[in-house]
């Protein structure tokens, strides 16, 4: 459930021939799962992306019973990395569903760059974001047809020059056949950690100016944990990024910091800032964050 919203995922459930159909990909891969109760306006025009920035406006939504968001307004600014935190079923991944447009809320607003997100195509939205999980799906077709996955098009010049950036290119080569392998039933021929690179390569391929990011919840091994660190780096540079924080390092560089709690945000601000105001971000760090860096040093 919490991963239903990668895009890859989704098409997995469909179980098409992805290596003897991957022309048309693109397409499906944007529209998979369009919901026939999210609201279609006639003729939309597509979204134009200029900085990036996402605005949710008093967002109230709910799967069902209980309110999942609850009034959250936020702003992700354009270019910038903005992070989420809060406990566990605070909201984060919603977000990031709602921003794909999964689900419409119930009220309140989402738009980029000034345009409500119900007024574009649903194509030229997740065209351009990009979602990235430690978890990210990977089909059993050949690495390089799942870095291209969202790219059928790209050359291979392409495809190395993203697999490089996301520092997968040495282990690829190290495979067997090479870009030629077969990644296995859901990438299981890999490690977590190849796997996350590969997905990796595969958003630095879309090359989307939005990114949403859900960090790893497990530690890997220190080796990986650098080299995927160094990758997002790359990968974020000059992208509108929400990161669904859960590491400390992270949530330090992050330009802005928005603490979430039952479906709104109840505070915000830098690392600096938050950890002086005496109130839940600080609690986070103390218990959180700081187990988790410890376990990793
Ligand atoms: P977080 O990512 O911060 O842990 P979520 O956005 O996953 O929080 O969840 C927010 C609330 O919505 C929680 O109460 C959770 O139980 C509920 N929820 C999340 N996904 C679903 C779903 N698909 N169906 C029903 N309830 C959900
Ligand atoms: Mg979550």
């Amino acid at each position: 459930l919490l991963l239903a919203y990668d895009p890859a995922r989704r098409l997995a459930r469909l179980n098409v021939n992805l290596s003897k159909a991957l022309v048309g990909v693109r397409l499906m891969y944007e529209l998979i799962d369009e919901q026939p109760d999210l609201e279609q306006v006639e003729n939309a025009p597509d979204l134009k992306v200029d900085s990036g920035q996402i605005e949710l406006k008093d967002v109230k939504f709910s799967y069902g019973e209980g309110a999942a968001l609850n009034g959250l307004t936020l702003t992700a600014e354009g270019g910038k990395t903005t992070a989420l935190v809060g406990a566990s079923g605070a909201g984060k991944s919603t977000v990031f569903a709602l921003i794909e447009r999964f689900y419409d809320p119930q009220q309140g607003t989402i738009s980029v760059d000034g345009q409500p997100i119900k007024s574009v195509t649903m194509g030229s939205l997740r065209r351009n974001i990009a979602y990235v999980s430690q978890d990210s799906y990977l089909f059993n077709i050949s690495i390089r047809d799942n870095i291209a996955i969202g790219r059928p098009d790209a050359t291979q010049e392409e495809i190395e020059a993203a697999a490089k950036a996301a520092n997968a290119h040495d282990f690829i080569l190290e495979l067997p056949e090479g870009y030629n392998t077969l990644a296995g039933d859901g990438g299981g021929r890999l490690s977590g950690g190849q796997r996350q690179r590969v997905a990796i390569a595969r958003a630095m391929l879309l090359d989307a100016p939005i990114l949403l990011l859900d960090e790893a919840t497990s530690a890997l091994d220190a080796e990986s944990e650098a080299k995927i660190q160094s990758a997002l780096e790359t990968l974020m540079e000059g992208r509108t990024t929400l990161v669904i924080a859960h590491r400390l390092s992270t949530v330090r560089h992050a330009h802005k910091i928005l603490v979430l709690d039952r479906g709104r945000v109840l505070e915000s601000g830098t690392h600096d800032e938050l950890f002086e105001h005496d109130g839940i971000y600080r609690r986070l760090c103390e218990l959180q964050f700081q187990s988790r860096n410890e376990a990793a040093e």
